[in-house]
């Protein structure tokens, strides 16, 4: 727009004004967004840390192998191994883990490392651990009596306690014991030809 002398511009006021309050603004907002970094970044940084460690360990356990014969370590070390897999079970169900008997609140450790993936209830399983083991396979202990001091998605390593013997979920009044099954890709598998025996 064309200036006139009807319509003259005696603006330089009120421009320089808004000038300054504009740079007093964008100094303010510096000012802000360098004390919310100087707050958060400690944090942040922390934060990536712990979830980039995580997604380490979530892939290094999948290139790891499967559990192969006589490789792992047994749940309950001192107590006798017998195959019980297959058995029949209620509702035309198998029986796919192997039940190793102990008294109630043995403590039950974990066979590989790995990543928790469940603390908590089932109906058949009771109170239930779920661990994500080498190769992604999923490792289940299930009749807890109690869980030890671990919660979804903390590390693991082998010979850890996980949980305590008991009867809970569908065991409920039988011979305390652990439940053990391995899922690989979703399909239970035998547990005890993986498993390696005491020595007797
Ligand atoms: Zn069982």
């Amino acid at each position: 727009m064309l200036a006139n002398a009807n319509n003259p511009q005696p603006k330089n006021k009120p421009n320089f004004l808004s000038r300054i309050i504009s740079v007093l603004i964008r100094a303010a907002v510096l000012l802000l967004l360098l004390f919310i970094f100087d707050k958060l970044l400690p944090s942040i940084s922390q934060q990536t840390q712990s979830f980039v460690m995580a997604k380490w360990q979530q892939l290094s356990l999948l290139q790891q192998e499967l559990p192969t014969e006589d490789s792992l370590p047994s749940p309950l070390p001192k107590q006798h191994l017998t195959d019980t897999w297959g058995g029949a079970r209620s509702q035309g169900r198998t029986h796919e883990g192997i039940d190793i008997f102990a008294p109630r609140g043995t403590p039950i450790q974990a066979t590989t490392q790995g990543i928790v993936s469940k603390v908590g209830e089932n109906t058949l399983g009771g109170r239930v651990v779920m661990i994500v083991g080498p190769g992604g396979a999923g490792h289940y202990y299930a009749h807890l009596e109690d869980y030890a001091d671990i919660a979804p998605n903390d590390w693991v390593n082998a010979g850890d306690i996980v949980g305590y013997v008991g009867d809970s979920g569908n065991a409920k009044g039988t011979p305390t014991h652990v439940h053990y099954g391995i899922y690989i890709n979703g399909s239970a598998v035998n547990p005890y030809p993986l498993l390696r025996k005491p020595e007797s």
